[in-house]
């Protein structure tokens, strides 16, 4: 037989320590001797493992017990283990957790009290930081053209595309997805924005939503940290047409559906059929008015093609062709 005796208790054991010592020297737990919470003073953003997130209906206090009982190690073989924390504020920004701490290990309860010092660290994030610094990357510049500029709606679209684009960047992550400002300046709307990512993206976006032309151009302003800073600028020139525009080609009325590219998407008014107009047509098409501005009128007579119609500013009658999907009686406007 090959015995030894544990060099702590001396008790016989099969080598080193005996059962019983191995156990009570065993580290089943550490804490650190301070755990921080980092918040952006500004935008309640929380720093985590060096990443920035999104603010959450979470209290101070909550924050605090959850950092303290994410700062406990716990020995791998510490079985169910649950703790309770007790927080209490020591200062404008320190607490004091104390932990409960309960569980197994190698078949033995394990019940431990500790005290946590969490220190609540106000910052600015990096977003709030470079908003606050005037910081930008690109601008957008929505311009009309020689024929009209922006209108009021146009301008108020873009604004709303702008701020649902940030919002929806910034919520996936992106600390640079911000609007600096907007403007409206002689000729359009000016977006000055955190990123040329978001600029980018936006831009396409506009561009899209009312045709036109799209140009990106870029300007050496310096350098960071040894490298080369630019900052872009992304220019939607909108074409004379809008959608909603009711313009004359070929003999007949169209409605302006939509843009792709260049091109203008239109829809006679009469039978639905679909076309595009090029660039260079557009520029010389009729436009008759816009949807828009529609008005109501008074039907007077109505058959299978045309109507008679009282003009709502001269109250005069005038006929007019039926417009496709929309059926109409005498007597409703
Ligand atoms: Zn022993
Ligand atoms: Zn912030």
């Amino acid at each position: 037989m090959n015995r030894s005796i544990c060099p702590r208790c001396g008790q016989p054991a099969e080598q080193g320590l005996c059962q019983q010592c191995a156990l009570d020297l065993a580290v089943l737990f550490r804490l650190p001797d301070l755990v921080e919470v980092t918040l952006c003073s500004v935008c309640g953003s929380r720093q985590i493992k060096g990443k920035w997130q999104l603010p959450d209906d979470r209290s101070l206090e909550e924050l605090a017990s959850q950092a303290a009982v994410d700062a406990i190690w716990l020995h791998e073989e510490f079985s169910e283990p649950k703790i309770e924390i007790d927080l209490r504020q020591i200062g404008a920004t320190r607490y004091l957790a104390k932990a409960d701490i309960k569980g197994a290990f190698r078949g033995r309860r394990v019940e431990e009290h500790c005290e946590i010092p969490v220190r609540i660290k106000l910052v600015a994030c990096d977003r709030c930081s470079r908003m606050a610094g005037k910081y930008f990357q690109s601008t957008v510049q929505v311009r009309g053209n020689r024929a009209r500029g922006l209108t009021q709606h146009e301008i108020e679209q873009c604004k709303s595309i702008a701020r649902s684009m940030a919002d929806a960047g910034y919520r996936n992550g992106d600390q640079l997805s911000f609007i600096q400002e907007m403007r409206e300046v002689k000729g359009g709307l000016d977006i000055v924005l955190g990123s040329t990512q978001l600029g980018r993206h936006m831009a396409r976006a506009i561009h899209e939503r009312f045709g036109g032309r799209l140009l990106e151009s870029c300007k050496l302003v310096g350098k960071k940290d040894g490298r080369d800073v630019y900052r872009s600028t992304l220019l939607v020139r909108l074409p004379r047409l809008k959608r909603g525009d009711i313009v004359s080609f070929r003999g007949s009325f169209f409605e302006v559906v939509g843009f792709d590219g260049k091109m203008a998407s239109i829809t006679s008014l009469r039978e639905g059929r679909r076309s595009s107009l090029s660039e260079e047509v557009a520029q010389a098409v009729e436009i008759l008015g816009n949807r828009a501005d529609a008005k109501k009128a008074i039907v007077i007579l109505a058959d299978d093609d045309a109507m008679e119609i009282l003009d709502p500013e001269t109250f005069k009658t005038t006929l007019a062709s039926n417009p496709r999907g929309l059926s109409v009686r005498p007597g409703v406007g």
